[in-house]
């Protein structure tokens, strides 16, 4: 018995191993010729795009101006209550720049706040109250993203707050999830709730020298070429502003677009639903039901 036991254990785990040595590469393979078919057809008819986001704004009025004065769509995300977030926004705005509130959270290493924080200890009436305050202070405001917020993030009990209190408002705000911590929940709950969202795909100037920001501007342009679109966060450094204003007039030539964060979410999610549709197509009834912007 023992030895036919083995035997057929033997014979089984033979014909699994065939199996799958024989018919699983062919059935993942097709699987991800399907999938990259797909995708590359939703993005077929686009070039690359990516969206660049200068945050930490309203602190400094010149380097704030040379943020604004950019060229292109590069949004402009202002800490709420500091001393020039008001003129530069109005500013911003009539630039054509997209306006964003740059939310400041808790953060795990207990750094110091900026006005308007939002925090772990407030109850639900004290943030949203904070965040309705913080969306007032920000003129022309059609988005958040999150300044530090690696502790607060990853809390889907305040996020739901958030995404629930920026779905409230009349103007159809987009989440920007600067991906402070990997343990972050707050784009999954921005999905959740129907907030049109993305994630930061690259921090241009953590370290802000040349070199490191041109290879993390290499990065963002290769992710965009792979993926379709990426997006970068950078902040109003000396360093980083020289390096979009030498580098951004050329991205044409590179076949390389520059969108406004709402337009690349647009594109994101048309690309989303270009695939789900080439995997199904009753999938793509339920998603045609989904918010658009
Ligand atoms: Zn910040």
């Amino acid at each position: 018995m023992q030895c036919c036991a083995t035997c057929h254990g033997t014979a089984r785990s033979k014909w699994m191993m065939r199996f799958a040595t024989g018919v699983w590469p062919v059935v993942l393979f097709t699987a991800f010729a399907i999938t990259g078919l797909a995708r590359a057809e939703s993005t077929d008819n686009a070039p690359p795009a990516i969206s660049i986001i200068i945050d930490d704004m309203g602190k400094l009025i010149q380097a704030g101006r040379r943020v604004i004065a950019l060229p292109g769509p590069v949004a402009c995300a202002f800490l709420p209550k500091e001393r020039y977030t008001g003129e530069l926004a109005n500013a911003a705005f009539q630039s054509g720049k997209e306006v964003l509130l740059h939310l400041p959270m808790d953060s795990v290493d207990g750094r110091r706040l900026d006005h308007g924080a939002v925090t772990l200890d407030m109850t639900e009436r004290q943030f949203i109250a904070r965040v309705q305050d913080n969306l007032a202070s920000v003129p022309h405001v059609t988005g958040v993203n999150n300044h530090m917020g690696s502790l607060l993030t990853r809390h889907p009990g305040h996020m739901l707050w958030l995404m629930r209190e920026m779905r409230q408002q009349q103007m159809p705000l987009i989440f920007v999830d600067s991906r402070t911590t990997v343990a972050t929940v707050a784009r999954r709950v921005a999905e959740e709730n129907d907030v049109p969202s993305t994630d930061r795909n690259v921090f241009l100037d953590n370290e802000p020298d040349d070199e490191r920001i041109a290879y993390q501007f290499r990065r963002l342009l290769k992710l965009a070429r792979s993926q379709g679109t990426a997006l970068a966060i950078g902040h109003p450094y000396p360093q980083t502003l020289a390096f979009l204003e030498r580098e951004l007039p050329q991205l044409k030539q590179q076949g390389v677009q520059l969108l406004p964060v709402r337009a690349l979410i647009e594109q994101q999610q048309e690309s989303e639903r270009t695939w789900q549709a080439s995997l199904s197509p009753s999938h793509k009834a339920a998603k045609s039901s989904k918010p658009q912007l």
